[in-house]
């Protein structure tokens, strides 16, 4: 920033933790330019790919992002991937400063034998297909088994075991993709068994989204009594309210009598997967019983007893994590999955921070927190960017103009905010006609076509 010229920012990703830094620097005070640019030509990030489709009181959140597109200063580039049809070192040029949200794209691995065989899945596929994701959308779930097993204990395990479970009515008012419609309604599956590695009092999912799987219309939840009568798998910290509640909503399913649904939903805990068995493709996951150990502070540890067993299953959806991808010249710890900072302030190789460069969100973090969550994360961010701007520690380095000359000149057509909203608008109009808040678009091709005809 030099006399009255604005900082130019580029902001990579336009998940929340994008739309929440470009918030925060468009408030700032200052003049400032912002440009978002995101590789697919829809913005929201797992707003629109993540968060499961029969929760579209969460997605909402999309309309505060709304406004702040609205806002003088802010450009969307989307249909532009930073470190394909940009590279980092242009970025370092074109810009004052580069603010990396670009979250966490690829899955945590189980490091087990099978884990590749056809029909064992990451559950990052299988949530971006069923959202309409366009890349993943040449996916084939094969949902004719009679027993799927979901690997994991967090929030996303709890979306996928309970997508696999609706409905046609609970699906009906939903944007899930007509494929995964389809698929989930043709499925064979009547048991959907939930695995965690730790006890009931230390799984990651959260109160509300466990209750909502004792309310699913075409699916019982079965819990085995005996998993909770007692030992450091059931003992709660004090003060941690989150897991007295699991407990009691967890007692009440393993006293509930089977109203002989469809499907049934079974948790079970204690229990780690140590292969995953077939002859070309899956028949069977293999697991053991672990003993939970206490460190007498709360903590509690997972040890494998050598007692195991094998059960038969068609499909296995491993949801162990989310991981970062790294970016071509942008330090990243390999460790973590996240690109190597302090606070937001992206380090080189000695640990000193890169004048300009930052990061926020999951690829800041690691994948873990609410959409709210990003907000502050976002915040803490573009306050050190801010700092550095103000010390003088960014220095002008280019004039971001440049970047549409060469976006240009290497045939890549940036999909305009402008371009985004004739999407939506097609969507929507697709969804009235069907009684569906939206109907996806779901190809780079229609996409693109659809965001191009606005132009
Ligand atoms: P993302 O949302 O992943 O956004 C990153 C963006 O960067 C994407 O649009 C991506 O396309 C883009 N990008 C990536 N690489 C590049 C590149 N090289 N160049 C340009 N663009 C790039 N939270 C809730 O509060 N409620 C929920 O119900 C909920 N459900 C969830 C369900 C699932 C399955 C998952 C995975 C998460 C859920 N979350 C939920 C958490 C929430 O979605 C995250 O906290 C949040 O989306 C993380 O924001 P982010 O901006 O860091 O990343």
């Amino acid at each position: 920033m030099t006399g009255s010229q604005p900082l130019r920012v580029a902001v990579v990703g336009s998940g929340p933790a994008g739309f929440y830094a470009a918030g925060q620097l468009l408030a700032a005070g200052l003049p400032v330019e912002v440009d978002l640019i995101e590789r697919l030509p829809t913005p929201w990030g797992l707003v629109r790919l993540g968060v499961a489709p029969d929760h579209p009181n969460i997605k909402v959140v999309s309309r505060v992002f709304e406004k702040i597109a609205a806002q003088p200063g802010f450009r969307f580039l989307g249909n532009v991937e930073v470190g394909r049809d940009l590279a980092h070192a242009e970025l370092e040029d074109l810009y004052d400063a580069v603010v990396y949200a670009c979250g966490a794209q690829t899955d945590r691995r189980l490091g087990i034998p099978g884990e590749d065989l056809q029909g064992s899945w990451p559950a990052t596929a299988f949530v971006a297909w069923y959202n309409g994701h366009p890349d993943f959308q040449g996916l084939r779930f094969d949902l004719s088994c009679e027993r799927a097993v979901v690997i994991g204990n967090g929030n996303v395990a709890v979306d996928v075991a309970r997508m696999l479970a609706l409905s046609e009515q609970e699906l009906a008012a939903t944007d899930t993709t007509d494929a995964a419609i389809a698929a989930i309604l043709g499925s064979g599956i009547r048991e959907i068994l939930v695995l965690g590695r730790r006890g009931a009092a230390q799984a990651a999912f959260t109160t509300p989204e466990l209750k909502e799987l004792g309310e699913l219309a075409d699916a019982d939840v079965a819990v085995d009594p005996a998993q909770l009568a007692s030992g450091p798998g059931v003992e709660v910290v004090s003060g941690d309210a989150t897991a007295e509640r699991t407990l009691e909503v967890l007692r009440e399913y393993a006293t509930r009598p089977p109203a002989r649904r469809r499907r049934t939903l079974r948790l079970r805990f204690e229990t780690s997967p140590v292969a995953i068995r077939g002859n070309g493709r899956i028949e069977a996951i293999e697991v053991v019983r672990n003993e939970l150990v206490g460190d007498g502070r709360g903590s509690v540890r997972a040890v494998p007893t050598g007692e195991r067993e094998t059960i038969p299953c068609g499909i296995v959806f491993r949801s162990v994590g989310y991981r970062g991808v790294p970016i071509d010249g942008v330090p990243f710890d390999e460790e973590r999955g996240t690109i190597r900072n302090r606070d937001g302030r992206v380090l080189d190789g000695a640990g000193e921070p890169l004048a300009g460069v930052y990061c926020a969100g999951w690829i800041k973090r690691g994948p873990s927190g609410v959409i709210g969550t990003n907000k502050k994360c976002a915040t803490e961010t573009v306050e050190l960017l801010l700092e550095d701007a103000r010390a003088g520690t960014l220095g002008r380095r280019g004039d971001a103009g440049h970047v549409d000359a060469l976006l240009a000149g290497r045939g890549i057509r940036v999909v305009g905010y402008e371009g985004w909203q004739a999407i939506d608008r097609a969507e929507r109009a697709l969804g009235e006609k069907r009684g569906r808040p939206r109907v996806k678009l779901v190809t780079w091709e229609e996409l693109l076509q659809t965001a191009f005809q606005a132009g």
